[in-house]
């Protein structure tokens, strides 16, 4: 959907395919002044006073793993890379992302993504999944090669429905059971083995909420790196209206006016609906839609 950029959705870099098979060409990179390097440690951002671009210089301050490096991509001539440290100086502290990302160019939050995703991917693929022997990074972070069995892994990610399901001029809001009071969502799911985006977003939908979705047609994306998901935003039309919610997925739904939307998204607290913060694609959706 033109004009509609959720967070960490745009990455101005390019991922330099070609280059991450050339080792040696990626060492050249990396001992460029003009290199950024995304620190990462158990998971979390390294930043310095809301920065968080290091130099090569800055590298030489913490411990790491040097054939751990990953090549993120080029953009106006500086290439981005990251890595997990073991050790840091007193003047970084760590950053959860979610929060983090408020701070950052919304041009940039894809390079920060990018980082977080595959990283998370590599801490959890050191053995091979056919074999068990030991992994070790190749072409620059973009895969990983069984020490053994020569199985290569690549990264991966994991595709979610988040559905903007309406009937008329109302939309269908849920609450998960684990979501902060009065906070209210779209429905989303994770895709299963065998399933086109269109099922998964109906069976999302008949399950959680027992409504029969009809036509469901696709709005836009967003890379989640929590750790690793896509999020594929879909609007679906709504054939039933009656809900018969699965308590094991949500807490509650319902039907919620357009005008109420609009009110709830202008931050109108009298309806007990609190919708997500503008980091999440579900408030794209619905701002979307009222347009
Ligand atoms: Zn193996």
């Amino acid at each position: 959907m033109k004009n509609l950029y959720p967070f960490f959705s745009q990455n101005p870099l390019d991922r330099l395919d070609a280059t991450r098979r050339d080792k040696k060409e990626v060492q050249k990179l990396q001992n460029l002044p003009s290199s950024k390097f995304l620190l990462f440690f158990e998971g979390n951002l390294l930043t310095q006073n809301k920065q968080y671009l290091f130099t090569q210089q800055d590298l030489l301050t913490c411990t790491y793993n040097k054939e751990e490096i990953i090549l993120l991509g080029e953009d106006k001539n500086v290439h981005y890379f990251c890595l997990h440290v073991n050790t840091f100086p007193s003047n970084l502290a760590t950053a959860g992302l979610r929060e983090f990302a408020l701070y950052v160019k919304e041009k940039s939050l894809g390079i920060l993504a990018q980082a977080s995703s595959v990283l998370n991917w590599h801490s959890s693929h050191k053995h091979c999944a056919e074999c068990g022997a030991n992994t070790l990074m190749e072409h620059a972070g973009w895969r990983r090669d069984c020490v053994a069995c020569k199985k290569e892994h690549f990264p991966r990610v994991d595709p979610v429905v988040i559905m903007l399901v309406t009937h008329g001029e109302y939309c269908l809001l849920g609450r998960g059971v684990n979501f902060k009071e009065n906070r209210y969502s779209c429905l989303a799911g994770y895709m299963e083995s065998g399933e086109s985006i269109e099922e998964a977003a109906k069976r999302e939908l008949f399950e959680e909420a027992g409504i029969t979705g009809g036509e469901v047609t696709y709005i836009a994306s967003q890379p989640w790196p929590f750790p690793s998901t896509l999020m594929i935003g879909v609007h679906v039309k709504a054939k039933t209206k009656e809900i018969t919610i699965d308590p094991h997925e949500i807490e509650d739904a319902k039907w919620v006016h357009k005008d109420d939307i609009k009110q709830i998204l202008d931050g109108d607290e009298s309806f007990g609906i609190s919708t997500p913060r503008k980091i999440a694609i579900a408030r794209n959706l619905l701002e979307y839609w009222i347009k």
